[in-house]
């Protein structure tokens, strides 16, 4: 009997038509092989296939779902926001209201502005930090994500703090050579890039999803604004997944930090194409049409984005106990795979934050991406394919976070780590 014949066909059918089948490369499941179910629906903790194979889901859309699929609160929002139109390219009351909900968590930012992703906000906070200090370099570090934008699509070339080279054909060297690559949590190849001069800002991920669940030690992060204090460069934190995920006010919730500009996406549109982009009022009112640094969007705003994010956020904000019972699940889910793991003599570390978790098959804990690297990532395959065939949906790859919703009961999680035990029971014998 073949599990996934309905989504194969499918497959096949979107790869005619689609390039990779795919509209957003990860969803092909290269890294991890075999066929990417097709989803039909979704309700609380699960996703449904086509072929009507249900999964406890800890993807969550990459981490927007924080309340699970279709919840209902969300659901009735988008419903009555779209009876009313779904878009005007107007101001409308529910951008003002949405901005409110998420400035008044912030004393550093007085203003944001919204569009329609992560990938927007993040480029446009660049663009912003480059206007307002008049300087083209900016700092990122490798194995953080900030979306597909040129400048932010680069690789380190020969070595790290040197001018970073393009990840992807099509993006400019030109462009990429302002773009200088600092190692994760080492302070000393900040400063090596900070000689180059000219910087206009450091971009990091404080708690990085996108290499794994990588955090920022707060030691790093203390370190990095008074390295971008004294050069006067802006510190932007990338929280497009880590805000209202890691806890109500992201990482700036758990760091004494504090950075310049911040952005979101995921979460504050509640499943909806959301993102945004906030700062104090002297640094936004750069931004067109109170200053000179451009940016636009037809469908920024969009009443039935902001409906979603105000019913998500109104939620999160009325539930402060969320974030640490998410937590826990986290932990017990990490503490099964890990239990799983080791009764098997496989090695595996983990870790979590709020509602977020991560592990690698690998023995030693995971700072940058140079240790992610030997993460075990053929092993990680064979799990992924183990734990889907058990009815369990983890991220397709071994460079991702996981993610914990509302609507995951206990019974879930204990199913998950039943399910790990098994898999890695198959996977290691023989
Ligand atoms: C997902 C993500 C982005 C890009 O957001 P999109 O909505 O996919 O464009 C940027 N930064 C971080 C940290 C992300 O996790």
């Amino acid at each position: 009997m073949n599990r996934y014949e309905k989504s194969q066909q499918a497959f096949a059918q979107a790869y005619a038509v689609i390039p990779g089948g795919v509209d957003s490369p990860v969803r092909a499941f290269g890294s991890v092989g075999g066929t990417p179910p097709f989803i039909a629906r979704g309700e609380g903790a699960y996703i449904y296939d086509i072929d009507g194979n249900r999964y406890i889901d800890f993807v969550q859309s990459w981490g927007p779902l924080i309340f699970g699929h279709c919840d209902s609160d969300i659901q009735d929002a988008v419903i009555d926001a779209t009876k009313k139109g779904l878009s005007f390219g107007a101001p409308t009351i529910a951008e003002t209201t949405l901005a409110n909900e998420i400035v008044e968590l912030f004393p550093h930012i007085d203003k944001l502005r919204f569009v329609s992703s992560g990938t927007e906000a993040v480029m446009t906070a660049i663009r912003l930090a480059r206007g307002v200090s008049g300087r083209d370099n900016i700092i990122k570090f490798v194995g953080c994500y900030h979306g597909h934008s040129d400048s932010l699509l680069v690789q380190a070339g020969s070595g790290l703090a040197t001018f970073g080279t393009p990840s992807s054909p099509g993006v400019p060297s030109d462009l990429t050579k302002h773009t200088l690559l600092a190692r994760y949590n080492d302070i000393d190849s900040v400063k090596k890039c900070f000689e180059a001069g000219d910087i206009a800002c450091v971009i990091i991920e404080p708690i990085a999803g996108n290499m794994g669940l990588v955090p920022a030690s707060e030691e790093f992060l203390v370190a990095l604004r008074e390295l971008c204090t004294k050069h006067n460069a802006l510190l932007i934190f990338d929280e497009v997944m880590s805000g209202f995920r890691a806890s109500l006010r992201g990482a700036c919730g758990i760091s004494s930090v504090v950075p310049d500009i911040v952005t979101w996406g995921k979460v504050i549109g509640g499943g909806m194409p959301v993102g945004a982009f906030g700062a104090s009022a002297k640094i936004m009112s750069s931004l067109s049409p109170e200053g000179p640094v451009y940016q636009a969007g037809t469908l920024s705003g969009n009443p039935v984005a902001m409906a979603a994010g105000l019913a998500s956020l109104q939620k999160l904000k009325s539930n402060p106990n969320i974030y640490s019972e998410l937590n826990q699940k986290a932990i017990k889910l990490m503490n099964g795979f890990k239990d799983a793991a080791t009764s098997v003599g496989v090695d595996m570390v983990t870790d979590s934050r709020g509602s977020m978790f991560g592990f690698f098959f690998s023995k030693k804990v995971v700072k940058n991406f140079d240790d992610a690297l030997q993460n075990d990532t053929v092993l990680f395959g064979k799990f992924h394919q183990a734990m889907l065939g058990r009815g369990v949906y983890l991220a397709c790859s071994s460079f991702e976070a996981g993610f914990i919703c509302t609507s995951m009961s206990d019974d879930d999680i204990n199913s998950a780590i039943i399910a790990a035990r098994e898999s890695l029971i198959e996977i290691t014998k023989g």
